[in-house]
């Protein structure tokens, strides 16, 4: 790394779902002509050979392989805490080096709250990156008051009922933490009134989104929060539009290639894509019926079971003897998979995702229709989102269950349905290119970013 110019210190947040956002969103800034200082963790640390033009500085968190081992609330309760000192000393360090231009600011994953206390303390700006969606924010900010009206703790005998405040959720539609989270539902609402508050108290917040996505939301959190918005999504396409930086996978597993050599072999929009993304935990029971209800639909199929996918078990261990084999070559299973190239392979007609915020942004650019199986927090307001208010997929509403998976995946590629579907995600993703073209309501809205940065004092 060789650039001189105003600095940006960046601290993405370990886990694959937040480290891809940051990442592009570097490569942005970088274009833009920042030079950029990425702090980050030992534990899932980016590879910085990737990266040569930034400039990276790993802290030593101490987090041991068994707390690492979940990803749910516990470990964000505990990044918080274990990174203080660590990224304090850090950040004070990078600060002090009078040889480089100053620091501009601190842009911090919004997860990691802890940050407002010490970038306050070193007087450092702080603009926050906060990787989900806008409209899934609104609902976390809304958390208490939803408590306080009744919706919450669920109870199922109201999962059905309309939540009135944020049309068209369901009560069943509001954010719970992963099952394989045992503690007390409260620490849970602790982590999101923390994560709520510090982004409120930051600088400006950065969304992975775009206005003719999420207009309302980002409307009202204009009028609400009263701090800048820059809604400057999707990044990975705002790499490609920019002029000399490149995408570059972040991902923390191999990506299988072999993947695309045999989509290459498939017909045109005849394949579902499934992948519940990095952190998501199914049953066996869960997992049988995917595999079944995938050999049932008789469409082909490339599915990523990720290691530690099924809860318990050992990779494809469940799988029945021989179920790949007997579908002739019309399945294939990877451990991970290029995901980006694969949604943009002309043979992919559909997506079944656990509706991670990515991953809906990955398809709508690709304008690939989703299925969707929330799992947990975010996905569940998310993937009513895809199905009721942008009209783009369908949503597997009673769990995963074999009939109804074969149905839904006819519905989609198959049937009349689907076509209506495909024509609407097709439309979004004519929105989400115009929105990075000259004059496009991100490419403003990134102009606007850079300004604020510059006018930031600290
Ligand atoms: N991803 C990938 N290969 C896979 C599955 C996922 O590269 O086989 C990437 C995907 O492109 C996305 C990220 O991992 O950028 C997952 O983020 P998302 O927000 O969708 O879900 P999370 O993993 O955070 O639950």
């Amino acid at each position: 790394m060789e650039r001189k110019g105003r600095r940006l210190v960046l601290f993405p947040l370990p886990l694959q779902g937040h480290l891809n956002p940051m990442l592009e969103l570097a490569n942005i800034l970088y274009s833009k002509g920042f030079s950029i200082y990425i702090i980050h963790t030992s534990f899932n640390s980016p590879k910085p050979c990737k990266y040569p033009h930034f400039s990276f500085h790993a802290i030593n968190e101490g987090l041991s392989e068994s707390e690492t081992s979940r990803i749910d609330g516990h470990l964000l309760a505990l990044l918080n805490t274990k990174c203080v000192e660590p990224f304090k000393e850090c950040l004070r360090r990078l600060l002090s080096d009078v040889s480089e231009e100053p620091i501009d600011c601190l842009i911090s994953d919004s997860l990691f709250h802890f940050t407002r206390a010490i970038a306050e303390g070193l007087k450092v700006p702080r603009i926050v990156l906060r990787t989900g969606g806008a409209s899934s924010f609104l609902v976390y900010a809304a958390l208490p008051l939803l408590r306080e009206r009744g919706y919450l703790p669920l109870q199922d005998s109201q999962k059905e009922e309309p939540v009135v405040e944020f049309p068209p959720l369901k009560v069943k539609d509001l954010p719970v933490p992963p099952v394989t989270d045992n503690r007390a539902p409260t620490s849970f609402y602790q982590i999101i009134d923390s994560l709520v508050n510090e982004t409120k108290a930051s600088s400006g917040i950065i969304w992975n989104t775009f206005e003719d996505l999420e207009q309302s939301a980002l409307t009202t959190m204009r009028h609400d929060f009263g701090i800048p918005i820059f809604p400057i999504g999707p990044f990975h396409k705002t790499i490609l539009a920019s002029s000399s930086s490149s995408s570059s996978s972040s991902s923390l597993l191999i990506e299988d290639q072999n993947c695309i050599s045999w989509l290459n072999t498939q017909t045109n929009k005849s394949v579902i894509y499934v992948s519940f993304g990095s952190s998501a935990v199914i049953s066996e029971t869960e997992f049988l019926e995917v595999a079944w209800g995938l050999a049932n639909s008789n469409q082909p199929f490339l599915w990523v079971v990720r290691p530690g996918l099924v809860h318990g078990s050992d990779w494809l261990v469940p799988l029945p003897h021989g179920f790949l084999e007997n579908l002739n070559g019309r399945g294939t299973i990877v451990k991970w998979a290029p995901q980006l190239e694969v949604l943009a392979h002309p043979c992919i007609g559909a997506f079944w995702t656990h509706s991670g915020w990515n991953s809906i942004m990955e398809s709508i650019c690709e304008g690939v229709p989703m299925i969707c199986t929330p799992c947990f927090v975010d996905q569940l307001v998310n993937a009513r989102y895809v199905s009721h208010v942008w009209k783009v997929g369908l949503q597997l509403d009673n769990g995963m269950e074999r009939g109804e998976i074969e149905k839904t995946i006819r519905k989609l590629m198959v049937e009349k349905e689907g076509d209506e579907i495909r024509y609407r995600v097709s439309k979004l993703k004519e929105k989400a290119n115009l929105c990075l073209k000259q004059d496009g309501s991100s490419y403003k809205s990134l102009d606007s970013l850079v300004s604020h940065i510059s006018s930031l004092e600290s």
